[in-house]
């Protein structure tokens, strides 16, 4: 019994989340009693699997195949699909990619097992792992238990766990060369659409100022970028608003934008989906403007108003000034 955590590399850069998924997997193990390892997936990942050679984990499991140079969800589940076993692993975690949410689901029904997805927490009680999921845009959290033998899989949110908690320690690598043929690959991946460029970059931003749906119409920004002014603060916004192309992308803060750690966050006009959540939880203080007392947003503001924002907003504004 142990935990294996699978960790995402793309052309020998690791993805964000997968020292957050690390760090869950040396809580879980410490709580569980047990050892944890990691897998990378790749070709020339050499350099990779000895920087986690340096983490405090059991094993570094480095799949070594030019078939898993670029990702397909084929390569990916036959490699794990047939190793997987080898590492008698209790619990899998991976990091809540777009890339995980590809390939995993195949990977746990080739075997037979159920993949717990999307996980904001955990809990052990006697032993026992409870992970932890939201549904209803979060407002509601559901317990999950694992049954039966493992392994069995899970898959973590974004910012649910924190990258710099990971613990340095000794680890052996072990090379493993999974057995691909160019014919198991039944799709050829194109060349890779590039994220945006940020060209700001909000995650230094000291104060942001970020507004929702609440805003109404395009109209209304320049009231949001009047408050922003008076504090020199960032702006940004919730997905909704730079999918409709109000504000760029590169403002969208959450799990599918950019993770934000301000000194103060002010949330106008945003209810508080867990998606928004995760990116910007990390703030010192959260500022929150919502015209109903029972948005989400409040469970996290460490000041709240509630009212509506076209009042609420220029009356700060002056009092901002005046100040
Ligand atoms: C895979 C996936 C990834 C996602 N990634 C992200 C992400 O990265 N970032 C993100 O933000 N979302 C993301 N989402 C979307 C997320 O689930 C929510 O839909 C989104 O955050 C809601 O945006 P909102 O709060 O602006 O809008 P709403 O949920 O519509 O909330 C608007 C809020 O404004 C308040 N309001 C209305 N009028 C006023 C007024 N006059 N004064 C004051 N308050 C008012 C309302 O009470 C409400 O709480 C993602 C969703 C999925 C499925």
């Amino acid at each position: 019994m142990s935990v294996l955590a699978v960790l995402e590399q793309r052309a020998g850069e690791w993805h964000r989340m997968s020292f957050e998924t690390l760090a869950a997997a040396q809580q879980i193990a410490r709580e569980l009693d047990t050892t944890v390892s990691a897998a990378v997936l790749g070709h020339n990942i050499g350099a990779l699997a000895n920087e986690l050679a340096a983490k405090r984990i059991e094993t570094v499991y480095a799949f070594e195949h030019d078939l898993l140079k670029e990702y397909t969800p084929d390569a990916y589940t036959l490699a794990l699909a047939q190793h997987i076993d080898h590492f008698k692993p209790s619990i899998v975690l991976f990091p809540h990619t777009y890339q995980v949410r590809d390939f995993l689901p195949k990977l746990a029904t080739r075997l037979d097992r159920v993949a717990v997805t999307d996980v904001v927490s955990h809990r052990v009680e006697n032993g026992e792992l409870t992970l932890v999921r939201q549904l209803f845009q979060g407002k509601v959290n559901a317990d999950v238990r694992f049954s039966g033998d493992g392994p069995h899989f899970a898959s973590l949110q974004a910012g649910a766990y924190r990258a710099d908690r990971v613990l340095d320690g000794h680890a052996t690598v072990e090379v493993v060369t999974p057995s691909l043929s160019p014919s198991d690959i039944r799709t050829r991946p194109l060349a890779l659409v590039r994220e945006s460029q940020h060209t700001v970059d909000l995650g230094a931003a000291e104060l942001i100022v970020s507004f929702g749906r609440g805003i109404k119409d395009a109209e209304n920004i320049p009231l949001i970028e009047k408050l922003a002014a008076a504090l020199g603060a960032e702006l940004a916004a919730s997905r909704p608003i730079c999918d409709a192309g109000w504000l760029p992308m590169e403002r969208q803060v959450g799990s599918s934008g950019q993770t934000v750690a301000p000194k103060m966050y002010m949330a106008i006009g945003i209810s508080g989906a867990i998606q928004h959540l995760v990116g910007m939880k990390g703030a010192r203080t959260v500022v929150a403007i919502n015209k109903d007392a029972d948005a989400p947003i409040f469970e996290v503001a460490d000041y709240g108003i509630v009212g509506d924002l076209f009042q609420v907003v220029p009356a700060l504004i002056e009092a901002i000034k005046k100040a």
